[in-house]
């Protein structure tokens, strides 16, 4: 069998692997930095697959931009000597052609390309015909338009395996994250699509190492199929996002710290406890439906009053009352003020539209 078969073929199997472990720096700067790396990683016995940026969109111009090229035949040297398949991200056709040249064995799409659908498509004309994993980032700001386009893309011209990576959104100003996780986000883009390999990537979300694992752990709680996490030999001195990189052993004792959860375990007797209970929230839930619509109708009959006296919808003194009067309850009841204000400013929302409904009719 040829060379190219054989790593084909481990690259299938490493696709199944559960949890799939993805690792290597953000960006490949010197040939024994990418060396040092791989061997490293792969003593630790943790990490299926090598990833490195070879060519980097920096959001600022003047920041390292990738060693380009050249790059490349390191990565091969890499596998040769340890047998990781490689992983590199890719935003141009002329990008592609280089890295499948080098034999790159998996590709990804980053979150500053998945933004545009003119490069997607660029990346996607030069697979035409190509037989190579697939990885696509996030889109830098919360729009699940845009990372499904860059998947129907990727998938129209053919290309069969393909995954995502969850790296987290892009916020105006200051947060505990580099990316927001925006998790809801994150779980509906893996309900529409169960068939792709699903990867959270808690380097570009947090932005820091000292959260690394809490967000692994919560990625690997949420059914997550695999991590891409980046490491460096020396991370204070890497050329890029320095401050959230890890050395491989520090990722090893990570990884031995995150605690495997899967799906299901296939046990009857934890499928009918389970089953007890969700019947509960079941019933529950049809009774909030229920107040909710009764809650509806009420705030009709108050439009109608609304209405024949000439006065607004939107009162907002009993607005504040209403806010006021929920985050003493929530307290009371041990929910998160923050869930009862997201929760009642919906309701009241969909009050108003019952009651634009009355003022219009
Ligand atoms: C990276 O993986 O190094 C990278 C640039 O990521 P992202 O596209 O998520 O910013
Ligand atoms: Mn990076």
């Amino acid at each position: 069998m040829q060379i190219q078969q054989v790593t084909k073929n481990i690259v299938q199997e490493i696709w199944q692997k559960r949890p799939l472990i993805i690792s290597g720096p953000c960006s490949a700067e010197t040939e024994q930095q990418v060396l040092e790396t791989a061997t490293r990683l792969a003593k630790t016995g943790k990490v299926n697959m090598l990833r490195a940026g070879i060519w980097k969109p920096r959001t600022r111009p003047g920041n390292f931009e990738g060693i380009g090229t050249k790059g490349l035949p390191w990565l091969q040297k890499a596998k040769a000597m340890t047998g990781l398949p490689v992983a590199v991200e890719v935003a141009t056709g002329k990008q592609v052609e280089d890295a499948l040249h080098f034999d790159v064995d998996v590709l990804w799409v980053g979150a500053r390309t998945t933004v545009n659908p003119f490069s997607v498509q660029d990346v996607a004309d030069a697979l035409r015909g190509v037989d190579v994993p697939v990885l696509i980032k996030n889109p830098i700001h919360p729009d699940l338009e845009l990372w499904t386009g860059a998947v129907e893309r990727i998938a129209k011209i053919g290309i069969k395996q393909i995954g995502l990576i969850h790296r987290g959104f892009s916020s105006y100003g200051n947060t505990e994250y580099r990316n927001a996780p925006m998790w809801h986000l994150a779980i509906e883009m893996k309900r529409r699509n169960p068939e792709l390999l699903f990867i959270n990537d808690p380097s570009h979300i947090c932005g820091r190492r000292d959260i690394l694992k809490d967000v692994a752990q919560k990625a690997i709680d949420l059914d997550y199929d695999g991590l891409m996490i980046e490491s460096h030999i020396d991370p204070d001195h890497a050329w890029s996002d320095a401050s959230q990189q890890v050395t491989p052993e520090r990722l090893a004792e990570m990884l031995n710290e995150i605690i495997w959860r899967k799906e299901d375990i296939g046990s009857e007797e934890l499928h009918a406890a389970l089953e007890k209970l969700r019947q509960q929230i079941n019933h529950l839930d049809d009774e909030i439906i229920y107040l909710l619509s009764q809650r509806m109708n009420i705030a009709e009959k108050i439009a109608v009053y609304k209405k024949s006296n000439n006065i607004t919808i939107l009162q907002t003194n009993r607005w504040n009352e209403i806010l006021e009067r929920a985050a003493k309850k929530s307290e009371q009841f041990s929910l998160s003020k923050e869930f009862i204000i997201k929760y009642l400013d919906a309701v009241h929302m969909e009050s108003i539209n019952h009651q634009t409904k009355v003022f219009n009719s």
